[in-house]
């Protein structure tokens, strides 16, 4: 898996490099149909950019790794590849909106530790002995309600380690 630290501007001369792997080339594209929508240089490189990022990532963050995007449509590129769904807004009480490809888009299942305090989010891979066991806990929750789990998300909040150490 490539992963770029996000703090590293990517310094690259053209916008539509090809680091989207070809199937989900293909499937964002049939997403994007479906909403009357284009796979455009600019859609593409911000899925390019969020592909390179191992976390979830603010626009600001996302402008970093590509700085070639202009602001302005990145917001709006960024609300229809949400609409379409390409990319998964993940839910934060932080002032800043962070961002991710859907998960079934990627090959990893994945939660998030949430600092509630900065507003970073890491992702996090669990052992998948220990995944089987939150799929089978909220099975048994469901199971009461009648409802059928297809998947899940479970995140957790608190402080990440620098905050943590800062108070
Ligand atoms: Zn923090
Ligand atoms: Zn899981």
């Amino acid at each position: 898996m490539r992963m770029i630290p996000v703090g590293n501007s990517a310094k690259r001369g053209r916008l539509s490099s090809p680091a989207v792997d070809a199937d989900v080339e293909t499937t964002v594209a049939s997403r994007l149909r479906r909403l009357g929508q284009r796979f455009t240089a600019g859609r593409r490189a911000l899925v390019d950019a969020l592909t390179k990022v191992d976390r979830p990532v603010t626009i600001e963050e996302i402008l970093r790794v590509e700085p070639r995007l202009p602001l302005s449509s990145t917001y709006r590129n960024l609300a229809i590849l949400q609409q379409a769904g390409v990319v998964h807004r993940v839910s934060t009480d932080h002032e800043f909106a962070r961002f991710e490809l859907a998960e079934d888009l990627t090959d990893r299942h994945h939660h998030h530790l949430v600092c509630e305090s900065c507003g970073t989010i890491e992702d996090v891979e669990i052992p998948a002995r220990l995944d089987r066991s939150v799929r089978a806990a909220l099975d048994e929750l469901a199971r009461t309600a009648r409802f059928r789990v297809a998947s899940h998300r479970v995140d957790a909040f608190g402080l990440c380690a620098r905050c943590a150490a800062e108070r």
